[in-house]
């Protein structure tokens, strides 16, 4: 297409499911804080995208292989991923939250001995869990995606969870029998940030962190935000 000759074109991951940051809405179009702001960054940018929806793990991996050109998937920057990819400005604080079954009478991490806790491969908050096995005696099941993961917790196969607080609390609200134990005291507090393989894809690197502070000083973050969740954030 020659009108769009001199634009970019880049292929960016993403998690097929991570309300309310990536998702479908009922038109089966990709929406949420990341994608509303990926799009309205590359339209300021100039650039287009083909996106690439898949498990969380899998869409880092693209990028770390260089099948991707970017990730945005509600990724935690981490000193772990510093080593294998660049990092934006970092886009959205977040914390990892312990989760429980409603009705359960699990009731602090001691009662987790014995038990199974669920996390999702690859991620921060699975990090953060794992981290807490040794100290609790419990058992860890993996799960490729946050609605399975839910789930197995919801019908009482594990007993706990870890996942973002920013997820999970959205979660609760739309519907998910589960409760936030921490609610008040999230673990690793950190910030989302969009990703590129380290070293590589350095104009596109640039061109979101432009694009980001452009939308940041004008106010369009804070709308996009808010249409998610919310003025009060
Ligand atoms: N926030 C978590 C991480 O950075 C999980 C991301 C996700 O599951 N999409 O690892």
């Amino acid at each position: 297409n020659l009108v769009h000759a001199d634009k970019p074109n880049y292929i960016i991951s993403t998690d097929a499911t991570y309300p309310p940051f990536d998702f479908q809405d009922k038109n089966n179009q990709y929406v949420g804080i990341d994608q509303d702001i990926l799009k309205e960054i590359s339209k300021r940018e100039n650039f287009t995208y083909t996106l690439k929806p898949m498990s969380f793990n899998s869409a880092a991996q693209l990028v770390s292989n260089g099948q991707a050109d970017g990730i945005i998937a509600g990724m935690v920057i981490t000193e772990e991923r510093k080593a294998v990819y660049d990092h934006s400005t970092p886009y959205y604080k977040t914390g990892v939250a312990w989760i429980v079954k409603k009705d359960t009478k699990i009731k602090s991490l001691k009662d987790l001995k014995g038990k199974t806790v669920a996390l999702k491969t690859g991620t921060a908050a699975s990090e953060y869990g794992k981290s807490l096995q040794a100290k609790y005696g419990f058992n860890v099941k993996y799960f490729n995606d946050t609605d399975t993961m839910y789930n197995d917790v919801a019908v009482g196969n594990s007993a706990a969870t870890f996942e973002d607080m920013p997820v999970i609390q959205y979660a609760i609200k739309n519907g998910v029998k589960l409760k936030v134990m921490n609610a008040d005291n999230p673990g690793n507090a950190g910030w989302y940030g969009f990703f590129v393989k380290k070293g590589e894809n350095k104009a596109l690197l640039s061109a979101f962190n432009r694009g980001f502070a452009a939308i940041k000083k004008d106010g369009t973050y804070d709308k996009i935000v808010a249409k998610y969740l919310g003025a009060n954030q």
